[in-house]
């Protein structure tokens, strides 16, 4: 039997259902809520956790059985918080270890590691990375189900590559598998195979994330030719790319057979503080994780994706990623 780590323990791979490859319960920064606690809207606790718990509740309704959370350091990730949520819903939710920059690393990994001040044989990173797989993450018990790293319009700079490198070695060190942050426009897919291809990670085992930005289906096709993920995973982002041309996008790839590479997803939050609640909601009406079973589902079918496609791309491409070799 393969197993996945989730918040609330291991679960047997089959028991996925239908997944959500990339949403966040929350994206704060907690040095920011203990400073700032009014910016960008005053933080209550509880009512945020009563919210998230809620949101959970109505995605699980709609049959999703598992989101799949790659909220890493960077991004604000607290399991106690997420431990409390999952306790009052049924949801499977899988955490993440890993570092969210575009530019540079935390600092407190600027003097350590590898040819740095205090040179050490193997980067800290990595070693934490694994430890949050195998002991689990700061003593909460949970173990991270996945890895996590981004490469965004600034390409590969020095931290963004070690970041990714640690990223890759912490994945040939313990088969979890990787999502990374992309920036489609920027094809910067490409260069995050490259590395991790480097560093011997099975890619497979990738999901480039965002790739549902762009509809460059050339640019895709490459991506997925490799062998990687693509994650079609920002509906509601209306904005970087329109409803339509995510839809149409898809559809696309799936009469071009590539039903077997793609995962689908909104990377909403229950709560960001990248943004004041009304100006959020206010922009991206759509954003939030039913959007997919409501809108996205009834538009793939009135374009001809079949009930069994969905399935693979919701059920069946998530457990392949998810079973380790
Ligand atoms: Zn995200």
């Amino acid at each position: 039997m393969s197993t996945v780590e989730t918040v609330k323990g291991p679960i047997d791979i089959d028991d996925m259902g239908i997944t959500l490859m990339h949403e966040h319960i929350f994206t704060i920064g907690t040095e920011m809520r203990q400073n700032f606690p009014d910016y960008p809207d005053p933080w209550d606790e509880e009512q945020r956790v009563a919210d998230a718990v809620a949101k959970v509740n109505a995605v699980y309704e709609k049959g999703v059985r598992t989101l799949v959370d790659p909220t890493v350091i960077g991004l604000g990730r607290y399991i106690p918080r997420i431990q409390r949520i999952n306790e009052q819903v049924e949801m499977n939710i899988i955490a993440a270890t890993g570092i969210y920059t575009y530019h540079e690393a935390p600092v407190q990994f600027h003097f350590t590691g590898p040819g740095r001040v205090f040179p050490k044989e193997v980067d800290p990173m990595t070693e934490l990375f694994i430890g949050d797989i195998r002991n689990g993450i700061a003593d909460t018990g949970v173990k991270a189900g996945l890895l996590k790293c981004a490469i965004d319009e600034y390409h590969l700079t020095t931290d963004v590559e070690r970041v990714m490198r640690a990223v890759g070695q912490a994945h040939v060190e313990t088969g979890t598998p990787i999502t990374v942050h992309t920036h489609a426009a920027d094809r910067t897919g490409l260069i995050a195979l490259r590395v991790l291809g480097e560093e011997g990670v099975d890619l497979t085992k990738v999901v480039v994330g965002h790739s549902g930005d762009t509809t460059d289906t050339d640019y895709l096709r490459e991506l997925a030719d490799s062998g990687a993920v693509l994650g079609m995973d920002r509906f509601g982002i209306d904005t970087f790319s329109p409803f339509e041309d995510r839809v149409n996008t898809v559809v696309a790839m799936v009469d071009l057979g590539y039903t077997d590479s793609m995962v689908l997803s909104h990377d909403a939050s229950c709560y960001s503080d990248f943004y004041s609640i009304e100006d959020v909601t206010t922009a991206l009406p759509n954003w939030h994780f039913t959007h997919i079973h409501d809108d996205v589902l009834p538009a793939l079918r009135e374009r001809g994706v079949t009930d069994d496609q969905i399935e693979t791309m919701m059920v069946h491409n998530p457990r392949k990623y998810f079973t380790k070799p």
